[in-house]
Parts: C-alpha cells; sequence; structure tokens
C-alpha cells in the first residue's frame, strides 16, 4: 500500500483509516502503519507517530507475535499516560484486553475493556464506539455474564445499524454468534447466525473467515459434521489465501475442524489436524486455545478408546491451565500497573484542569474560570447579577507595610468572598480577576437583591478584624453590581456596565456599593 504522505492533516487521515480498518492484510499493513510512523516523526508530530506505532502493536498481535505487540502497547501506553491522551489509551487498553484473551486471562482482558469504554466516554469513531462494545461483551461473555453481554451485543447491533457500518453489522452479530455458541447456547447461536446470514445476504457481502468458523461451530454445536468440515475446509482455504486475521483466527478454525472429523468419527485425521493446531499456539504463545486443544485430545482419545491416554490428556489439559496462569502472574503485575497509572493520569488532567482555572494566591476561581462559566449563567433562564469588587487604597497598603502583607489583605478578602459565596447556592462563585479586584456571581439574582448581599460583604470586609495585619489601618472595598435584569446578556457588557458602577463608587468617596 502507497499513500502520498503530504502534510500532518494527511497524514491523521491515513492513521484513522488504519485504525479504522476492519479486515486487512497484516504484512502489508505493517509496512505502511511503519511508514506512516517514520513519516510523523519526520513531521514533529509525536501524537500521530504514537498512533501509527499502535496500529503496528496491533498488526503484530494480529499476525500472531503477542508478545511483540505487547512491548509495543506499552510503549505507547506510557506515551499516552505521560500526554494525557485518552482516545489512544483507551485503545491501548482495548487492544491489551486482546492480549490477555489470547493468554487466556479473561479477567484482566475484561478490566481492560471496562476501562477502555470508560476513556471513551462516549467518544471517539463509530469503529471504536461498536468495536469496544462489542469486545466488553466478548469479555463478559467469556466470564460467564451472558445477559451483560448479550446486552452489549444488542446495542452494538444497534449502533452499526443506526450508523450505517455495515461490515461492522456482520461483524457483531459474529462475535455474539460464537460467544452463545462457547458458552453452550447452540440453539440462541443459532437464531444468531441466521441473522448473520440474512444480514450479509442483504448487503450483498461474502463472509469472512471468523464469520464461516462460527456457522461451523454451531452445526458441531448440533451434530451437522459433515457440513462443518467442508465449511471449514473453504474457511482454512480462504484465511490461507488472505492472512489478514487475528493471531489465533487460524489454529481456531483448526481445532473446529478436528471436533468436526471426530464427529464424523474420522479420527486419524482428525489428530493430525489437532497436531497442526497444537504446533501454531504453542509458536503463538496462545496458552488459552492450547488448553481447549488438550481438551479435544482427551475426547479424541476416549473416541478410539484409549482411556489411559484420556486421562493423560486431561491431566495436560490441566498443567497447561495452571502453567498458563504461572505465566499470567508477571502479566497481571504489569496489568495492574498499567491500569494504575491510567488511573492517576487521569486523576492528574482533572487536577491539571481544575488548577488552571484557580488563581494561586488565593485560591479562588480565576479569570478563565468566569470566562468558561459565567456566560452560561448570563444567557440561562434564571438571569444572573455580578458584583465587581475592588480594594481602596491597596497601593499605599502595600507601600506602608509590605507587599506581603498586601498578599495576606488579599488572602483575607478571598477567604471572606468565597464564604458570602457558599452562602449563596451552588451556583454562586466567587473569583478573583486580578490584581485586587474580585467578582461574584450572583446567578438567579435581580440588580436590586445584588446589591443588598454586595452591602453585606462590604461591611463585612470592613467589619473584619484587620487590626494585627494592618495595625489599625482599614480595609475596604467598593463595589460595582450589575444584573441581565438591566437588559445586558453578554459578559462583555455586563462586566463593563458593573466596571463603570465600580468607578462610580470609586468617586462618590469608596467603601460603597453602586449598581
Ligand atoms: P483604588 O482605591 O482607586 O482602587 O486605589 P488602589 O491603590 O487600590 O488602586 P491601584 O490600581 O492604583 O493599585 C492596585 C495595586 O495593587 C497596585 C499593585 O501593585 C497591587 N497589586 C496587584 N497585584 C498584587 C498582588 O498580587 N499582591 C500585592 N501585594 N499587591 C498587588
Ligand atoms: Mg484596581
Ligand atoms: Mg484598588
Amino acid at each position: 500500500m502507497s499513500v502520498l504522505v503530504l502534510g500532518a492533516d494527511d497524514l491523521a487521515g491515513a492513521i484513522t483509516e488504519l485504525e479504522d480498518t476492519y479486515v486487512f492484510d497484516t504484512v502489508a499493513m505493517r509496512d505502511h502503519a511503519a511508514d506512516l510512523e517514520r513519516r510523523a516523526h519526520d513531521l514533529g508530530e509525536p501524537l500521530l507517530a504514537a498512533r501509527a506505532r499502535l496500529c503496528l502493536g496491533h498488526l503484530w498481535l494480529r499476525s500472531g507475535d503477542v508478545a511483540q505487540a505487547d512491548r509495543i502497547i506499552r510503549v505507547v501506553h506510557r506515551w499516552a499516560t505521560e500526554h494525557g491522551d485518552r482516545p489512544l489509551l483507551a485503545r491501548a487498553h482495548s487492544l491489551w484486553s486482546t492480549v490477555h484473551r489470547h493468554t487466556g486471562d479473561d479477567a484482566a482482558s475484561l478490566d481492560h475493556m471496562v476501562i477502555a469504554v470508560e476513556l471513551l466516554d462516549g467518544a471517539g469513531s463509530a469503529y471504536l464506539q461498536i468495536w469496544t462494545r462489542v469486545k466488553l461483551a466478548d469479555a463478559l461473555g467469556q466470564l460467564g455474564s451472558l445477559d451483560a453481554a448479550r446486552e452489549r451485543y444488542a446495542e452494538a447491533e444497534q449502533w452499526a445499524i443506526r450508523l450505517g457500518q455495515q461490515r461492522l453489522h456482520v461483524g457483531v452479530l459474529n462475535n455474539w454468534a460464537w460467544t452463545e455458541c462457547a458458552t453452550g447456547h447452540p440453539d440462541r447461536a443459532d437464531t444468531v447466525v441466521t441473522r448473520m446470514l440474512e444480514s450479509a445476504g442483504r448487503y450483498d457481502f461474502e463472509l469472512e473467515p471468523a464469520d464461516l468458523d462460527t456457522v461451523a461451530g454451531v452445526q458441531i454445536a448440533n451434530g451437522a459434521y459433515a457440513e462443518a468440515e467442508e465449511l471449514l475446509l473453504a474457511c482454512i482455504e480462504r484465511h490461507r489465501r488472505g492472512e489478514h486475521e487475528d493471531a489465533d483466527a487460524l489454529p481456531e478454525y483448526l481445532l473446529s475442524l478436528a471436533r468436526a472429523r471426530r464427529g464424523r468419527a474420522d479420527v486419524d485425521q482428525a489428530q493430525r489436524t489437532l497436531d497442526e493446531c497444537r504446533d501454531m499456539c504453542a509458536a503463538r504463545g496462545l496458552s488459552a486455545l492450547l488448553g481447549r486443544v488438550h481438551e479435544e485430545q482427551a475426547e479424541l482419545h476416549a473416541a478410539r478408546g484409549e482411556y489411559a491416554e484420556a486421562l493423560a490428556a486431561h491431566k495436560a489439559y490441566v498443567a497447561a491451565e495452571m502453567a498458563a496462569h504461572s505465566e499470567q502472574r508477571e502479566a497481571l503485575a504489569q496489568n495492574r500497573l498499567a491500569m494504575l497509572e491510567t488511573a492517576e493520569a487521569r486523576r492528574d488532567a482533572t487536577e491539571f484542569r481544575d488548577q488552571a482555572r484557580r488563581d494561586a494566591l488565593t485560591c479562588l476561581h480565576n479569570r478563565r474560570f468566569v470566562d468558561e462559566n459565567l456566560p452560561p449563567l448570563l444567557s440561562g433562564g434564571t438571569g444572573c447579577a455580578v458584583a465587581l469588587l475592588d480594594i481602596d487604597h491597596f497601593k499605599r497598603l502595600n507601600d506602608e507595610l509590605s507587599h506581603e502583607t498586601g498578599d495576606l489583605v488579599l488572602i483575607e478578602v478571598a477567604k471572606l468572598l468565597r464564604a458570602a459565596a457558599d452562602d449563596l447556592g451552588p451556583d454562586a462563585f466567587a473569583a478573583r480577576l486580578g490584581g485586587e479586584e474580585f467578582l461574584l456571581a450572583l446567578p438567579g439574582r435581580s440588580t436590586r437583591e445584588a446589591a443588598v448581599i454586595a452591602a453585606t460583604v462590604r461591611d463585612a470586609v470592613r467589619a473584619h478584624p484587620w487590626q494585627e495585619l494592618t495595625h489599625g489601618r482599614p480595609v475596604t472595598v467598593s463595589i460595582g453590581v450589575a444584573g441581565t435584569d438591566d437588559g445586558d446578556r453578554t459578559q462583555p457588557a455586563l462586566l463593563s456596565r458593573a466596571d463603570a458602577r465600580l468607578y462610580e463608587a470609586k468617586r462618590a468617596g469608596r467603601d460603597r456599593v453602586a449598581c
């Protein structure tokens, strides 16, 4: 695949396409992803580079190198954590979920999907929205929460239909049917498969190998072994021509084929197929699937009347399960660490957000907070008034005492304002606009009511015990009040009217309210 990438926008487009591609040719796409990553580096676009790199991780996962994929995800996860990029974090967790599905840790797989969904919080591309729900449902189903899984599959199906994502719609039904079948609900699986076939027919799609495997699984569950074998041979042929699926795709098909052949009582062929499957599982680190291979081996021995061997195979199955679990302990620790980092990054992001909207000296809200929060109050139905406060002769205080004392006065005035705002209900707030200038936002109040409140604030400042701090110098404030009931409904208009009134209060002798 060659794309002539010119600038950052084109590059971002190409990466988005890669992220949201449902079916692809792994080897060619890997070169493409590596190329996009290089170009992103050259353009000095670290986020795009990280996104392209994660695509590469996904492709490694698809071609069966789970360990390599895991390494890449870890690097990208760290970057996304440091930079607080939620969509990228969500994708990393979603991929990790697949890694854990391959290694057979269903609980970790579910954990990661829950985090991915939470991180997305309704944002992200159609593909991401639909597919995270499907993967969440897969993980829930594997852990036996069938009802919760069905709910998510149904939700994902609705999304796919609503967003016109036909290929994804068939994909949702495929995973749904597979889960029903794997958890011992062949009747339900049959119903879903029928719907899948109908949808594919309506959209005029050729079914993907994974879809065919699901259909065959349902046939096996219903005793239609010969049909299943025929279908699986076609499916494997298709896969070998395409090579564009998950690491566990081909071994899954081989396992299904072995089961169909055992069903047909062709135990020799079944054994050869199972041997091939086992080798592939070992080479690709597919512990979860390997466990099911041992299980099938026990069935095969039993079918041949080799009960001692069947027992040995069963023991191997148990041993493999235990080995897989001890292997997973390291992975599990890493996993928990990643979760922790994500949680911390989320908390940091909230804290940073809040910090950026507070004044460092007084801890009151700052002008940025006002700019974000005042306009909606002004356009709301209940109206809003503001009081603009300025400390009188503050420069003199600074000069005669010290700048540090001035700071302490600012802090004390801020405390009085915050207390006043707290008494006025959850929507009222106090802010420091800069210097010795403050604002009280009084939603739901008329200019008259605000003037009364402002007068009590003025009194409270004057009556405050300043003696110790200012050695007898008074601290007073002048206040200009304005409200939306004067007709000003925009922030600039309202503040400028309040400012004009503040100036009137100063001219009239300070320590007073003008409205
Ligand atoms: P007026 O009554 O007319 O408001 O007089 P004023 O002296 O209060 O007004 P002016 O605007 O002339 O002076 C404000 C002073 O506030 C000037 C500046 O040095 C001081 N100032 C601004 N920010 C801070 C601060 O963070 N800490 C301290 N200590 N002083 C500050
Ligand atoms: Mg001033
Ligand atoms: Mg002043």
